[in-house]
């Protein structure tokens, strides 16, 4: 089986819809559906027809596009089931441990609540790829609404506990700013500023951060990284648990 294309969509202000399309079977899915139109053209311009949607969560910025690409391609949207009212047609709702495929490979469903309470990542073992939405971004995480920061930790750490070259793409491009952030957690982090120097490069070229992978994250991401004696002692958290010294990252950046 040939490896399936995977293509990101930049949508609104600094969203992503990244498309995977299987040329054997055909199957073309989008995760998250920001606004129709920029993923309808970048389809019209690979002439692939769209067969399903996964939805990370029910933010508008991620499911704006639900119900006019549904109308027009008639595809299956599959998202988390405890957000089904606030997902626009969504057709198939999902838990940890539903079974999905795409192109003959198995899609697990991780439940990463904290974000919204629904929160799902998809992950392709056998494509070492995972979308993980708006919880874990490259360099950072996203914003805790509806869980809380425990909540939020747990999630982040099942997704670090994924295999170490697993590709990761996020729901935006927010890779900068969080750049920006980690450098001013753990200035001393060489794998940091190495690879701060790099996303800056790509910006400048107006190209995506994505993919991270789990290693860089994880040596990298101040969120990831909250076992470091040197983020612990800059925050004055030695002691503390693991969850506390991502609380207090999270309220750091918040306020950045
Ligand atoms: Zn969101
Ligand atoms: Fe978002």
């Amino acid at each position: 089986m040939s490896r399936p294309i995977i293509t990101l969509v930049p949508c609104l202000a600094d969203n992503y819809c990244v498309l995977l399309h299987a040329p054997e079977s055909g199957e073309t899915v989008a995760i998250d559906a920001p606004s129709a139109e920029p993923i309808k053209s970048e389809l019209g311009k690979h002439g692939w027809r769209l067969s399903g949607i996964f939805i990370t969560h029910h933010h508008n910025d991620h499911t704006a596009g639900c119900q006019a690409l549904k109308d027009h391609f008639a595809c299956t949207i599959t998202g988390p089931e405890t957000e089904a009212e606030r997902i626009p047609a969504l057709g198939r709702g999902v838990s940890e441990g539903s079974a999905l495929s795409f192109g003959g490979h198995s899609v697990e469903v991780i439940e990463t609540p904290g974000h919204t309470l629904g929160h799902v990542s998809y992950h392709i073992p056998e494509l070492k790829v995972a979308f993980t939405g708006d919880t874990l971004f490259a360099l950072g995480c996203g914003r805790v609404f509806e869980g809380d920061p425990q909540m939020m930790f747990a999630s982040m750490q099942k997704l670090a506990a994924l295999p170490d070259d697993t590709a990761i793409y996020c729901g935006h491009e927010y890779t900068l700013s969080n750049a920006r952030f980690a450098l001013s957690i753990e200035p001393e982090n060489a794998a940091l500023v190495a690879h701060v120097k790099d996303v800056e490069a790509k910006r400048a070229a107006g190209v995506p951060t994505l993919p991270t992978t789990i290693a860089l994250e994880k040596a990298t991401n101040p969120f990831l990284r909250t076992a470091s004696t040197a983020i612990r002692a800059r925050l004055g958290l030695i002691g503390a648990p693991d969850w506390q010294v991502f609380a207090r990252l999270r309220e750091l950046k918040n306020k950045a």
